[in-house]
């Protein structure tokens, strides 16, 4: 991953002849640096990176591992960090803050105190975040091996599933291969939907004690987190042979996301991605059932830019890395989601999520040892 360019490129697309990058995630995309405190003040011709105590070493060692060229100031309390930022920043016409990042409560003591003497706060929306939505080979490869992380974890622990685990044994039990596999963590809350429990699109592993029972449909919506990068899958199996409705389900929602997939090309707009899978969703009656967005980015966060829904005004482009989730789901039966993530290529996409679709996990193929 190329960490050093990216302050460079910021630059280049500046409106505002400073940024003060606030909110965490930018940070560590622009500096490497992992910690929970910190602020970062990109001026025309110096990086400035001010954070506590707590981060003086590690702030060292990842700005130097990444190769970002920025002076590291350590500010005890948040006034001596306001008081070095207003140092540097005294003298800048316009200074960008990060409308979604910045508290009202906050702005109002930047005005006041922080930054007295700066000619204008300028709030900025998508700066940084414009230049994430487009991945490099580095970023592709990092998510590419959280989701194989993912899908092997599922693979080791599939026996489980011949004893009836609660949702939330199922659930723990992923979660900790995931870790065993070298993950940092989970991308998100692991989602174990069995039975009825699969209508709701969001249901949750952790918080749930329902036993997975014989013949029923179980979505599991999980992803591996890797150097900070998430990988986003979801598969819906079923323990025993699928009925007749369970099947009409699978089938139907695996055409409605290979329609997606088959539609995921540069220049194509989320809006026409959304309505492929919705097509096919609807023409089997089932246009209600459908009821989130077909997909969105991923990448340092799970949720991310381009969004892939009816409303939205993204247009993808190559290097995007989006996910295709079309679900069906039946209050009271229970649901089915199918979730890939791709990168967008020149010429189409490629999965980054390399997982059987069967419905019987057990068919599933043993991955190679990770
Ligand atoms: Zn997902
Ligand atoms: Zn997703």
């Amino acid at each position: 991953m190329d960490v050093a360019g990216r302050a460079a490129r910021l630059r280049d697309c500046l409106e505002v002849d400073a940024l003060l990058v606030t909110k965490l995630v930018n940070i560590r995309y622009l500096t490497g640096f992992t910690g929970s405190a910190g602020l970062l003040l990109v001026l025309p011709d110096e990086l400035l990176f001010v954070t506590d105590g707590r981060y003086r070493d590690q702030a060292a060692e990842q700005l130097s591992d990444a190769g970002v060229d920025a002076t590291i100031s350590i500010g005890l309390t948040m006034e001596a960090q306001a008081e070095i930022l207003r140092t540097a920043a005294s003298g800048v016409d316009r200074l960008g803050l990060e409308a979604h990042s910045v508290s009202w409560a906050q702005q109002r003591a930047m005005a006041a105190t922080w930054f007295p003497t700066v000619g204008e706060l300028v709030p900025t929306e998508d700066v940084v975040e414009s230049l994430r939505i487009v991945k490099d080979e580095g970023e592709v490869a990092r998510i590419e091996a959280a989701a194989t992380i993912a899908t092997t974890a599922l693979v080791n622990v599939r026996d489980l599933l011949e004893q009836h685990p609660t949702e939330h044994e199922f659930g723990l039990a992923i979660d900790t291969e995931i870790r065993r596999l070298g993950a940092e963590g989970n991308s998100f809350d692991t989602i174990v939907g069995s039975g009825p429990n699969g209508a709701k699109p969001h249901h949750r592993a952790s918080s749930s004690h329902r036993r997975i029972g014989e013949g029923e449909l179980v979505v599991i919506d999980y992803g591996a987190l890797v150097d900070g990068y998430c990988s986003d899958m979801t598969r819906t199996i079923c323990t025993g042979t699928p009925n007749e409705l369970q099947q009409r389900m699978i089938d139907v929602v695996m055409t409605a996301q290979q329609a997606g997939v088959d539609r995921v090309h540069a220049g194509v707009t989320g809006v026409e991605v959304d309505k492929a899978c919705r097509e096919v969703i609807g023409e089997a009656g089932w246009a209600e059932s459908f009821s989130h967005g077909t997909g969105h980015g991923v990448g340092l966060e799970i949720h991310e830019d381009p969004r892939v829904t009816f409303a939205s005004t993204a247009t993808l482009a190559a290097g995007h890395v989006v996910t295709v989730e079309p679900g069906v789901y039946l209050p009271e039966q229970g649901g089915v989601r199918i979730e890939d993530t791709l990168v967008v290529t020149a010429d189409g996409s490629r999965p980054l999520t390399h997982a059987s679709k069967n419905w019987d996990l057990r068919s599933w193929p043993s991955p190679p040892t990770i």
